[in-house]
């Protein structure tokens, strides 16, 4: 008889444990479809012990100086180097990524990581001196002595929640705790419970380089435990990144109980191929922006634009390099793409296929008949021809390999499609002209924009900058807006008699 699946435990105070008897979900290797783990989805007790911990942990914290918090995350970063491969083999094996992607993923958390060990200089105040004279106390002609001095310093807010999504499962959390921590606050992470396994990981990791215990807490859990953490009264900030619709449900419910929050949500990104691009250039990025990751990334290049004749070389180019990935498990030798992350994915997707089919896009590349293996939720890389604006395929996030080509007679033209769209994460131009590149870097409406770049993702350094229906909030995560959402100011005005 198989044995049940092992249950993922939360991480409170620094120790495994288990919640409560509460519903489960089933964690599976999306490459074989069979359940590898479980997950508590509605633990109430892990959510109070976990928010506890991190509120008894936060003033030791706090009161820790920078560079001593900071020595941590330099530990921590060796520790991830050593556990590089397995982080990114339980990556494959939960989530279902080809290892070149995995490592892409824990590669790009490590960056988050050093960029935390800035944090010293990231947190340094403001000063002007001399903003006022205090007149009352100056009895000679030289003021200098009696002046008004006035500082900013940035202070950490207390307990911080991150909220993650299943398609980056060791990067995105990176994207939250190590700059929250580093700036002094304590952290609760619930991973999203497709994934659940390498982020328990990773915070066990943060304890072997030596985070207190407390610091970093993770509680597993779904909807539930998430509208729990977001209007816990002890809980002052909020980071979230997953689809549109739940990022403005948790902005909103966030918000109203005071809460900063900052919620990154879902994209349908274009990428305008001009005919006088690099034929070879666009080829590699459309596919990789289109096809990388099963097309489960918030910057997955979804629709390309063909503009004037660029169709008549892109669209047979395109359908030759795309009939030539191999889909796979993620560990095989020679694998381009692996499987997407459930079934109810898959059905999703196929349900696209279907609905372009009937809204009379010509099926370019059907991926329902490529040769993927039998079991797993896989779906071969798909490419409609002839899409016009109206059809779901050119407006709803798809999150999978579907690429949608449509044709514009000009760059404008192209310009105002991309525009159209409620989503603004990222827009892609592929061309020769210095000309078109600035024109649609100052006309695209995205946050994030690629020239000759198919997948243009901000390093850690930098804002993850998406606009309209892709971000709610004002600070986005990384760069300095993590550092100043992680912290508040505190502005000093000092007088000496
Ligand atoms: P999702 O919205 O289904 O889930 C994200 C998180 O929210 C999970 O932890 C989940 O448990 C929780 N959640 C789900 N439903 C909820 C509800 N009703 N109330 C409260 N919490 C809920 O997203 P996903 O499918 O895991 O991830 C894919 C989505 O994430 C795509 O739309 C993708 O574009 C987006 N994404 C965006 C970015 C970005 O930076 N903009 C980055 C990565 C992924």
């Amino acid at each position: 008889m198989a044995s049940t699946p092992a249950r993922v435990e939360h991480v409170i105070g620094g120790k495994r444990s288990q919640g409560e008897s509460s519903p489960t979900h089933a964690v599976i290797n999306p490459a074989t479809g069979q359940q590898i783990a479980q997950v508590e989805m509605e633990s109430m007790r892990a959510v109070e012990s976990a928010v506890a911990a991190a509120y008894e942990a936060f003033p030791a914290w706090a009161a820790t100086p920078v560079g001593d918090r900071c020595q941590v995350m330099f530990k921590y970063k060796s520790v991830l180097e050593q556990h590089f491969e397995e982080l990114a083999g339980m990556i494959v094996q939960e989530h279902g990524k080809t290892m070149a992607e995995a490592r892409g993923d824990v590669r790009r958390g490590i960056d988050c990581v050093e960029f935390a060990c800035c944090a010293p200089t990231l947190l340094m105040g403001r000063t002007l001196p001399q903003i006022a004279v205090s007149s009352s106390f100056c009895r000679t002609e030289d003021k200098s002595g009696v002046g008004i001095d006035s500082t900013v310093d940035r202070v950490p807010l207390g307990v911080c929640v991150g909220i993650t999504p299943f398609n980056f499962p060791v990067m995105v959390p990176l994207w939250m705790w190590p700059m929250a921590v580093a700036c002094g606050n304590t952290f609760i992470l619930k991973p999203s419970e497709k994934v659940p396994l390498s982020a328990v990981r990773e915070v066990e990791l943060a304890h072997e380089a030596g985070l207190p215990a407390g610091v970093l807490n993770l509680v597993t859990g779904g909807p539930k435990v998430v509208d729990a953490l977001i209007t816990h009264e002890d809980v002052r900030a909020v980071s979230f990144v997953g689809s549109s619709k739940v990022a403005k449900h948790v902005y909103e419910t966030a918000s109203k109980a005071g809460k900063r929050a900052q919620c990154m949500g879902g994209a349908k990104n274009y990428m305008v191929i001009m005919p006088d691009a690099n034929r070879g250039a666009v080829i590699e990025g459309v596919v990789g922006s289109a096809f990388g990751n099963s097309g489960q990334r918030c910057l997955a290049g979804s629709v390309a634009i063909a503009v004037g004749d660029a169709a008549e070389w892109f669209v047979p180019a395109m359908m030759e390099a795309v009939n030539k990935i191999k889909v796979a498990a993620g560990n095989e030798p020679g694998v381009g793409m692996g499987p997407v992350i459930d079934v109810a994915s898959k059905q999703r997707i196929l349900g696209f296929i279907e609905s372009g089919v009937q809204d009379g896009a010509t099926l370019a590349v059907d991926g329902r008949r490529a040769d993927c293996p039998a079991q797993g939720c896989f779906v071969g890389p798909t490419i409609f021809d002839h899409v016009r604006p109206g059809m779901r395929i050119a407006d709803e996030e798809i999150f999978g390999p579907v690429l949608s080509v449509m044709r514009e007679d000009t760059l404008d033209a192209a310009i105002a499609t991309l525009n159209r769209s409620r989503y603004g994460n990222m827009g892609v131009i592929f061309t020769s002209s210095g000309y078109s590149a600035r024109r649609f870097k100052s006309h695209a409406q995205a946050g994030m924009i690629g020239i000759n770049v198919g997948v243009p993702a901000p390093m850690a350094v930098f804002p993850f900058a998406g606009w309209k229906q892709s971000f709610y909030g004002d600070l986005h995560a990384n760069g300095e807006d993590a550092v100043k959402f992680y912290t508040e100011s505190k502005v000093v005005v000092t007088r000496w008699m």
